[in-house]
């Protein structure tokens, strides 16, 4: 069917596969994908700035195409959340992420690891979300307390009554949640406050920024940092490259790192390697 499919197309021009039948052609190949468990993770260390040690990674999901090569999940994330499609695939991803972590974790004789996953404003949406979290954490044997998750400021703006109750539950069950990209959204002190947020993380924009000569650029991040101190969260810089911009974040005193500096994410065996030389030193 697939190849039958395939052929198909070959009397249009190539331009017409934009648009819709190109979309529609995806979909049905990312619900292939996702039904033959041939999604990937790649995982990315995150760093302890104070003891330079990698706590844990964050997962980030990967889709190897049989013809494409790897889609980057900025093209087929969008395309999962306007079809539903981000429900089950999210929900492979916090499973695969978690049992991972739980592998290295005893490979390394029990040394905790943090693992962060992404979950998108549309899992929320489901009333049974928590439920879902619970599930995995069971299925896994992931403890609540070694599991980070990254949402979007608009988590906290759209719903927000809903959006509260279901944060509230899952911060119950001892998860870190984490506000992810912040400081590029449009949320406010108030909702910060309102919310069960344990981490702020520092979107790139700003961290790409503290090498350059303008002033007010550092300034910037630096309220960020102040700000999750003043609240009593952790503050997580994504994005680092150069050492010019570690130092200037060691300076300001934020807690944790993320970046091609350290580590680009890289595949599972890759980072299993990362964690375990990590308890060595
Ligand atoms: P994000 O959550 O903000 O993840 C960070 C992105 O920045 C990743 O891109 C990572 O590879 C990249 N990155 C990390 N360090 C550096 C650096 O030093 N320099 C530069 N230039 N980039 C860096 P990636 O893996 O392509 O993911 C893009 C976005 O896709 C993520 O942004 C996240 O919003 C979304 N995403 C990825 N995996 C998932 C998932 O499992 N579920 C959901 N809902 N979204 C996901
Ligand atoms: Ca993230
Ligand atoms: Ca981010
Ligand atoms: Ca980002």
């Amino acid at each position: 069917a697939k190849a039958a499919g395939g052929s198909v197309f070959t009397s249009y021009r190539p331009d017409m596969r934009d648009g819709l039948v190109e979309r529609l052609e995806l979909e049905n190949d990312l619900r292939d994908a996702l039904e033959r468990n041939a999604l990937r993770l790649h995982y990315q260390p995150t760093i302890d700035l104070d003891t330079n040690e990698v706590i844990g990674f964050e997962a980030l999901v990967r889709w190897p195409h049989p013809t494409r090569g790897m889609i980057n999940p900025l093209d087929f994330i969008p395309l999962a959340e306007a079809t539903g499609l981000i429900v089950p695939l999210g929900k492979w991803v916090l499973h695969e992420a978690c049992r991972q972590a739980v592998e290295w974790s005893t490979e390394a004789g029990g040394r905790p690891l943090k693992m962060s996953v992404n979950v998108s404003v549309r899992q929320f949406d489901q009333t049974d979300f928590a439920e879902t979290v619970v599930a995995v954490l069971a299925e896994t044997g992931m403890s609540a307390d070694c599991l980070c998750l990254e949402m979007t400021e608009s988590v906290l703006m759209t719903d927000t009554e809903a959006n509260l109750e279901q944060l509230v539950r899952l911060k119950a069950l001892g998860l870190t949640l984490a506000i992810d990209d912040f400081g590029t959204g449009y949320s406010s002190l108030a909702y910060l406050r309102r919310f069960p947020i344990d981490t702020l993380k520092i979107d790139r924009s700003f961290v790409e920024r503290l090498g350059g000569v303008l002033t007010g650029d550092t300034a910037l991040t630096d309220t960020i940092v102040r700000l999750g101190k003043s609240l009593g969260m952790a503050t997580v810089a994504e994005g680092i490259e150069e050492f010019g911009q570690l130092a200037a974040l060691r300076e300001m005193g934020c807690g944790f790192a993320q970046g091609y500096y350290f580590s680009r994410p890289v595949p599972a065996a890759e980072a299993g390697r990362l964690f375990m030389e990590g308890a060595d030193t």
